[in-house]
């Protein structure tokens, strides 16, 4: 007999994978989807990607410049590094392969589903190793993870009952029964549960409630949680501020569901992140993006210069670690919650912030900025500007072998001595966690599994997953503009399946 009362769809997450996943239960038939949200607006770490999406082939690419784009796969590849060199047992590397090219040939249509729903995506730029211009925003000032974000919320709003976003609402548990045997001849295995719902809190009430339905799990990654999963993970970045929310990670939910986790020292590290000095114990930061660095700004350690600023992020983020922290707050209350973080400082001369000049006005209205004199600087910071100068001019070779200088002016003409009235621009910048690689091990079809990565498959069933929370897919290093795209195309895929148990449940 027909279940009178279909079960909702229930999303847990409302960043791009959670609202992806949502809207596509909808597309796709289920009689009702309930987005369940911790935090007390949607959007998640998704509402503030700056960047774009990938996709290719797409028609917004240039095919008369740059021809039709067929190597997002290898790039794709080349980027999962040491995870998918030859030496990894070959069932390993074909099921990371297998959801990279789920990633690759579905990155076109989720461009496709995001521009037909009014997501303008129409310009194309190229970021670091991508051999092809492929990362999509819009022409307008709204970044490409606010349009994203709030295009799909509004298309939510107008389905009416069948949708309904409940915010502060923390998804404590998945709710477990034992899986039953499809064939009462084989040996049960052990530890298999079916996710027949969750547990949630609300925070406003203070009450825990229950909701059964199949689940779609998508509350992001742990790049915020710098005291609790990043450092059982990677303790040498333990306390170290991100550019995430900060934020308990979920992912012990799934593993007490018997979800496995893959790739969870792969972690994202970024060299440059502003220190406010309104609020240096933040631990959520602003970047200091790459960008600053490449039209010539320089990073200072008590003056002095202490890298090659245009070496990989890692090389740079090694030799800033490497250097002694800086004082701890003078916080007696929060002595286990400090934060790790260096005292750099980040040097713009007049020709890198004019280069710069879109940003560095931004970072002068924060205060991440702040203008000074040459002559206002300390001795030893001008000497290392007289020093950096000659290096400019070409009279000597850089000792730590930058060999490119963006539009650094300061210095750069005639043979004499900088400029003592001209004016630069100067923030303190430490390294900050960016993105976690690993994740739940999951499938083609989005199924959380219980099984490790290159075995024997093991669904779980009732959770399907998507977004940060997973793992697998980016290896050793995401490439720039793959995280929206992960969380659209297996955000779609998993509301899909979602939707399907829904509708079976009430056939
Ligand atoms: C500053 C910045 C810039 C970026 N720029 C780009 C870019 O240009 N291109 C790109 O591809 N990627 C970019 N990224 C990365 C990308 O934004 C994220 O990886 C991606 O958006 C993650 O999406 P998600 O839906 O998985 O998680 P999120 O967007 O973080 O959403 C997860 C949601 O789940 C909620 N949640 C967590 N736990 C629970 C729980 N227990 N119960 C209920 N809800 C819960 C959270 O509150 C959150 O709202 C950027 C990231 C940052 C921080």
């Amino acid at each position: 007999m027909a279940n009178p009362h279909p079960p909702p769809v229930i999303v847990v997450g409302a960043g791009l994978a959670g609202l992806s996943a949502a809207y596509a239960a909808l597309l796709a038939g289920a009689p009702s989807v309930r987005l369940l949200e911790r935090a007390a607006k949607p959007g998640g770490n998704s509402i503030k990607a700056s960047s774009g999406i990938n996709g290719a082939p797409t028609r917004f690419q240039d095919v008369a410049k740059y021809g039709v784009d067929q190597s997002f796969w290898d790039d794709t590849v080349r980027s999962a590094g040491s995870r998918l060199q030859a030496s990894v047992a070959e069932p390993i590397r074909n099921q990371r392969q297998g959801l990279i090219s789920i990633l690759t040939n579905r990155s076109a249509s989720a461009i496709d589903f995001l521009a037909d729903l009014g997501v303008d995506l129409s310009v194309v730029a190229q970021l670091g190793g991508h051999s092809k211009p492929r990362t999509h925003r819009g022409a307008g000032r709204t970044p490409p993870g606010a349009a994203i974000v709030t295009t799909l919320l509004a298309k939510l709003k107008e389905q009416g009952d069948r949708f309904e976003l409940v915010t502060e609402a923390e998804v404590t548990k998945l709710l477990l029964l034992p899986a039953p045997h499809e064939n009462s001849k084989a040996q049960p295995h052990p530890q298999a549960v079916v996710v027949t719902g969750v547990e949630y809190r609300l925070h406003n009430l203070d009450t825990t409630q229950t909701l059964h339905g199949p689940v779609v799990f998508a509350p992001g990654g742990f790049a915020g949680d710098t005291h609790g999963l990043l450092s059982l993970h990677r303790p040498d970045l333990a306390g170290l501020p991100s550019t995430n929310d900060p934020r308990p990670a979920a992912h012990t939910l799934l593993s007490a569901a018997g979800a496995k986790l893959v790739d969870m020292e792969s972690v994202q590290v970024h060299p440059t992140g502003f220190v406010d000095p309104a609020n240096p114990q933040a631990a959520l930061k602003f970047l200091a993006p790459e960008m600053l660095r490449g039209e010539g700004g320089v990073l200072l350690y008590r003056g002095r210069r202490v890298v090659n600023e245009l070496a990989t992020r890692e090389v740079v983020s090694r030799v800033i670690m490497a250097l002694p922290p800086s004082a701890a707050a003078d916080d007696e209350d929060h002595v286990g919650d400090r934060l790790r973080q260096w005292d750099v400082q980040l040097l713009l001369d007049p020709g890198t912030a004019e280069a710069a000049a879109g940003h560095v006005v931004f970072y002068l209205w924060k205060g991440l900025l702040r203008k000074k004199k040459v002559r206002e600087l300390d001795e030893v910071t001008r000497e290392t500007l007289r020093e950096y100068a000659r290096v400019v001019r070409g009279e000597r070779a850089d000792g730590l072998g930058r060999v490119a200088f963006g539009h650094w002016t300061l210095g750069v003409a005639g043979a004499g001595d900088i400029d003592e009235e001209a004016e630069v621009c100067v923030g303190s910048v430490t390294p900050i966690v960016h993105f976690t690689m690993g994740g739940a091990v999951f499938n083609e079809r989005a199924q959380i599994l219980s099984s490790e990565l290159g075995e024997e498959e093991k669904p779980i069933q009732g959770l399907w997953g998507a977004g940060e929370i997973t793992g697998g897919i980016h290896g050793d290093n995401r490439l720039g503009g793959s995280s929206l795209l992960e969380c659209v195309v297996f955000g779609r895929i998993a509301g899909e399946q979602a939707a399907q148990s829904a509708l079976k449940a009430g056939a």
